[in-house]
């Protein structure tokens, strides 16, 4: 078995088999890009944080393989063409400085292409980054008052395991709370004798900033709404505010046209129905969800709603992207990947 797992691995099968599922290639979603070191201690902000090194392999990786990187201003043209290029497009969410610091020389060394959404309330300060509001807080104390939240009037939060346990516990109350999970977030920092919202740094990007990324001929910029709601407890009313506002607001502020969309949260289970009427009518050529396959034929019929792979920033694994990327984790199952893996010598 092992032989043969050897020869299917040095003749390129895995990636000759790849292509063919592939069919034509992919767009990633990730969020932030920080040098190891600087990643989160908690698991939950982790994910969403891909390593410098990671991302560098990646490109490496994918070029190797034959990918072509485009940039979302490209994807429409492409999906419409009888190409027969796997093409690979790098996004990055909500409007992290870290985009601007490391992943911006990264695709820029690379010579790759790179799409960032951004939430324009996070920019002009007027969202709360909850995720990283509530570690930042966590971090600094060693209690933590819940305003009675479940019962419990606060949470001891001294070793790194009672820290994250405290951090899921209320990242847990603030999600399950729904539309009002910004409440309960208030409710917590005023337990916390905060009269505003505990400080991240400079988690986010400023208005100048996200003009100097966009300013490079590498990067497109695309609009992720104005406060990242979950769009599917909006109304139609509140939708349309959502995505045509966030888009008027970076043209004012970047002096071009926005072009696509990235739903937040995005899963089928968080798209509206009728949100492609929505989006088209409001000026967007694309949106991206995050339902998790590749491009395949058809979806030129799917501009406003195209599928998105996730990069986790907790399991920075080529060979389960690889497998992931190229559809063959539908064919393979777990163990049969396990052995290829230890026989190619992935990483
Ligand atoms: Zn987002």
């Amino acid at each position: 078995m092992i032989d043969k797992l050897k020869s299917v691995t040095k003749s390129g099968l895995l990636s000759a088999a790849g292509s063919f599922m592939a069919k034509r290639g992919c767009i990633l979603c990730m969020h932030r890009v920080l040098p190891i070191g600087k990643k989160s201690p908690f698991p939950l902000p982790r994910d969403l944080e891909v390593s410098t090194a990671y991302l560098e392999k990646l490109i490496k990786h994918f070029q190797a393989l034959g990918y072509c990187f485009i940039t979302m201003d490209d994807m429409a043209d492409f999906l419409n063409s009888s190409s027969k290029d796997r093409v690979m497009a790098l996004t990055f969410d909500d409007g992290y400085r870290d985009n601007l610091d490391f992943a911006l020389p990264i695709c820029e060394s690379a010579g790759v292409p790179m799409t960032v959404y951004i939430t324009t309330g996070l920019i002009d300060r007027s969202v709360d980054p909850w995720w990283y509001s509530l570690q930042s807080l966590i971090l600094e104390r060693d209690y933590i008052f819940t305003d009675d939240l479940g019962e419990r009037e606060g949470l001891k939060a001294i070793t790194q395991k009672e820290k994250e346990e405290a951090y899921l516990w209320i990242y847990k109350k603030i999600r399950k709370a729904g539309k009002e999970g910004g409440e309960v977030a208030e409710r917590v920092w005023k337990a916390n004798g905060l009269s505003g919202v505990p400080s991240c740094g400079d988690l986010m990007m400023t208005w100048n900033e996200v003009r100097s990324l966009n300013d490079s001929p590498l990067v497109t910029v695309g609009a992720h709404t104005v406060s990242h709601p979950r769009l599917i407890w909006c109304d139609n009313r509140e939708i349309e505010s959502e995505i045509i506002d966030s888009k008027a607001r970076l043209e004012e502020k970047l002096d071009c046209k926005v072009r696509h969309l990235a739903y937040p949260h995005g899963s089928e289970k968080d798209i509206p129905e009728g949100i492609s009427n929505l989006a088209t009518e409001a000026g967007y050529e694309t949106a991206v969800t995050t339902i998790p396959r590749n491009l395949r034929n058809g979806d030129e019929r799917l501009y406003w709603t195209l599928p998105r792979k996730n990069v986790s920033g907790d399991n920075e694994n080529l060979f389960d992207l690889e497998c992931s990327v190229s559809g063959l984790n539908v064919l393979l199952n777990r163990r049969l990947r396990q052995r290829i893996k230890a026989v190619a010598g992935f990483q």
